[in-house]
């Protein structure tokens, strides 16, 4: 029998590294984990990348004929397939991650940032199926975005097109990790809901059971819950963050017109809380000719292994150009 074509996916996270190989159609033939060790040099991630991908080998052995590896980092540059200045990696300013896990590997490496890679799923895989315009919001410990244009991934001139979580969201706002001021991620993420909570509690006499703790002890899993419960720090905290993204949700679809837009990661797990106060400034920010026509909506693959889908994803794009 002839063997299976299929590609690796890699979703590179700052806490766990997951590898998937995945076929042309998105089925999921073999999921591997393994710690990225962030902490340490980068050559102890390429160690524990080799025996994931050998034990793939083993395992899938003839079945499978492997082609190529797609990954999706962060702070990743696609036109060098290094990490620059990776935060959360103490892997040094310019990690070479494309070389260094195709001298693995020995299969074609294709790297690109963990939201772009997200935007690329959602079209192939997700609920973005069949559209050509279509944005994915990554709602996490920061806000990240992948911008597809006309059925392909627009990636600007230096490759860092789509950089939606540092956009100004407000006048000499918080400061944010990046340097800048009022950056939408430090209001529209879980961590930004996390410090609306915490600012809301210190700033105002409204009645939270999040009174007196600091940031660490705020839990952004813990504030949805409360905010279904009826706290009125924990409610007042999502609609900060929907209505910032909604505002700013307006100006893309300004820019670029898209179908949808979906929204994954952490904070998509609040669900209404969320998507209710987004879709409502959304819609109040628009130009009439714009109402009611984009939808926004949950990503398919939230629950799915989506970045890992992703990630193939890439593989499969850069194979079949
Ligand atoms: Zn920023």
């Amino acid at each position: 029998m002839k063997p299976l074509d299929a590609v690796i996916g890699i979703d590179l996270g700052g806490t766990f590294t997951k590898i998937g190989v995945v076929d042309k159609q998105g089925n999921m033939l073999m999921l591997d984990r393994f710690p990225s060790r962030a902490d340490e040099p980068f050559e102890y991630f390429l160690e524990e990348l080799q025996q994931s991908f050998q034990n793939i080998k083993k395992t899938l052995g003839e079945h499978i004929n492997l082609l190529a590896i797609g990954v999706g980092a962060p702070d990743t540059n696609c036109f060098t397939g290094e990490m620059e200045n990776p935060p959360n990696f103490k892997w040094g300013e310019v990690v070479p991650l494309a070389t260094g896990i195709q001298s693995v590997t020995k299969l074609p490496v294709f790297v690109n940032n963990d939201a772009n890679v997200a935007a690329l799923g959602e079209m192939i895989y997700g609920g973005g199926k069949g559209m050509k315009h279509l944005v994915v919001v990554t709602l996490g410990t920061g806000v990240g975005s992948g911008f597809i244009v006309d059925g392909k991934l627009h990636i600007g001139h230096h490759g860092m097109a789509g950089e939606l979580g540092h956009v100004n969201a407000v006048r000499n706002g918080r400061l944010c990790r990046c340097g800048l001021y009022g950056c939408l991620e430090q209001y529209s993420s879980v961590t930004g809901v996390r410090k609306s909570v915490r600012i809301l509690a210190q700033e105002t006499d409204m009645p939270s059971r999040f009174r007196g703790l600091s940031l660490e002890e705020i839990n952004g899993e813990e504030v949805a819950n409360a905010a279904l419960a009826g706290d009125e720090i924990a409610k007042e905290a999502f609609e900060i963050a929907g209505k910032l993204l909604g505002e700013k949700l307006a100006d893309v679809v300004a820019f670029f017109n898209p179908e949808a837009i979906f929204l994954t990661g952490g904070l998509v797990k609040a669900g209404k809380l969320i998507l209710e106060p987004t879709q409502k400034h959304m819609e109040q920010n628009l130009l009439h000719i714009y109402h009611d026509r984009t939808k926004i909506l949950i990503s398919d693959l939230v629950d799915q292994e989506g970045a890992v889908l992703g990630a193939a994803a890439l593989g499969w794009e850069n194979i079949d150009n």
